[in-house]
């Protein structure tokens, strides 16, 4: 018989999680005004909120972890990171940060100023903000198939080259400070980026002398989808392939709590250094000292180590096959996934699902909260009430998709946890019918209101 997958991993230490009971949780997510970052860690079984910061450290990282050495400059933590990066990802300078959205700050700071455009795929939530607080503009040129969220593609995270060119060459290229190609695309549900498309962008920067930064929380996750996808790349390593995917580009940014199997951290890492020291000045100012940036030495070491093992083929073979081995539970049992189904989190038509319930009554959340009650599993709305209000008519934006989001914590459950999510989810689908009304804002924050929203049942 043929041998079948296993993980390629097994467990050392573990963490209790209790069951709680219907009445409990029904009690729990009241007092918690129907938001699910109101509730308490402990009253959630499976914790699918995010993928960020929540991996577990294997026992070489936190080997390292007592390893580090915390001297305020030059400290040894500082150079084992330095050449983690040089080896596995190919740039000679790089500034640790505390997290991803502090790389931002600290490389837009350096580049971006007022009135400038900034291309790119769908942009991740906190790298749009950081390019809006300086009053410049994202500009998604993302291809088409990225917004049906039915459409087969391999890469759905691809930039439409012609929308790219179009913004290049309609504009003074002294408005476009960079371009950012984010790997995988976050946004538009963890797609890929092929390695045909950053070698075309690249290209035509180059042509219009425009620096690329990659945004590669997923870098990792966005290799593995070439290697498993894309003609010619079947038989490299990952190492090799991020090798290639890096050398289309003049810099990175990274939130380590991703791909790095972190909790805590991240960098920006350049080719050229006098980008690197215009950036420096910043990162001491925001961050820390050059050497260590907002990160502790054992932080840095662990890091090193994490994206090691990061960019190990059967590491990524068991996450996302974990994820693949989820949504395809939900999709032999009918239920209305994003396909293909993206390298960290699997994703939840909620209009599909619940067609009853008017979008005024927030349908994605509706849906996030009935899977809590069921089964004691935590989601993430992606809809209208993280779409926020319109800033001037203060009205609320309907997007064309009411999603929830399952991100999948690495190396934290096993696929009896998926088969216990999947029967959570496929009960709730069963009763879809008899859900009919959702719920009403009784109070939101002027911006970023889905963090702190209380909500009322109708
Ligand atoms: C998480 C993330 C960020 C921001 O990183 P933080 O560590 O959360 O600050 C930026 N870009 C992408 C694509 C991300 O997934």
């Amino acid at each position: 018989m043929e041998l079948p997958f296993a993980e390629s991993y097994k467990i050392k230490m573990i963490e209790s999680i209790r069951k709680s009971t219907r009445e409990e949780r029904e009690e729990w997510i009241a007092a918690a005004k129907y938001n699910l970052f109101n509730l308490r860690s402990d009253q959630v079984f499976i914790d699918l909120l995010t993928d960020s910061g929540t991996g577990a450290m294997s026992d070489k990282q936190w080997a390292e972890m007592m390893l580090g050495d915390e001297s305020y400059a030059g400290a040894s933590s500082f150079f084992k990171m330095k050449n983690a990066i040089k080896n596995i990802l190919g740039f000679d300078h790089f500034l640790p940060t505390h997290q991803g959205r502090a790389a931002e700050n600290v490389l837009f700071s350096a580049m971006v100023k007022t009135g400038d455009l900034v291309p790119g795929n769908t942009h991740f939530d906190t790298t749009k903000g950081h390019i809006e607080f300086r009053k410049a503009t994202a500009v998604d040129c993302t291809i088409n198939e990225a917004f049906d969220p039915s459409i087969i593609h391999p890469f759905k995270g691809n930039i439409d080259l012609q929308k790219l060119e179009t913004v290049l060459s309609n504009n003074a290229s002294e408005r476009i400070p960079v371009i950012i190609v984010t790997i995988t695309c976050n946004s538009s549900g963890g797609q890929p980026v092929s390695m045909q498309n950053l070698k075309e962008v690249y290209k035509l920067a180059s042509q219009y002398k425009i620096p690329v930064f990659f945004d590669s929380a997923r870098f990792a996750e966005n290799a593995y989808f070439i290697k498993t996808r894309e003609k010619g790349y079947a038989d490299k390593s990952i190492k090799q392939i991020v090798k290639e995917m890096f050398s289309y580009a003049d810099g990175m940014t990274m939130s380590s709590k991703k791909d790095a199997i972190v909790n805590m951290g991240g960098f920006v890492a350049f080719k050229d250094v006098e980008l690197y020291k215009k950036a420096s000045v910043y990162n001491i100012m925001f961050e820390g000292y050059l050497t260590y940036g907002g990160m502790s030495g054992r932080d840095m070491n662990a890091l090193a180590q994490g994206l090691d093992e990061g960019t190990e083929f059967a590491y990524l073979e068991t996450r996302i096959g974990q994820v693949a081995y989820l949504g395809q539970k939900l999709l032999d049992h009918g239920v209305p996934v994003l396909v293909p189904f993206g390298g960290h989190a699997i994703f939840i038509d909620a209009k599909k699902f619940l067609s009853n319930i008017p979008r005024e009554e927030y349908i994605a959340q509706s849906l996030a909260v009935e899977i809590y009650i069921e089964g004691g599993v935590r989601a993430v709305e992606i809809g209208t009430i993280m779409a926020d209000r319109d800033p001037i008519t203060r009205e609320n934006r309907y997007p064309e998709l009411e999603l929830i989001r399952l991100a999948l914590p690495r190396r934290v459950y096993t696929n009896n946890h998926m088969d216990y999510v999947a029967a959570t989810i496929i009960n709730v689908f069963e009763r879809r019918n008899q859900i009919k009304r959702g719920y009403k804002i009784v109070s939101e924050a002027p911006i970023l209101r889905h963090f702190t929203v209380e909500l009322e049942k109708i």
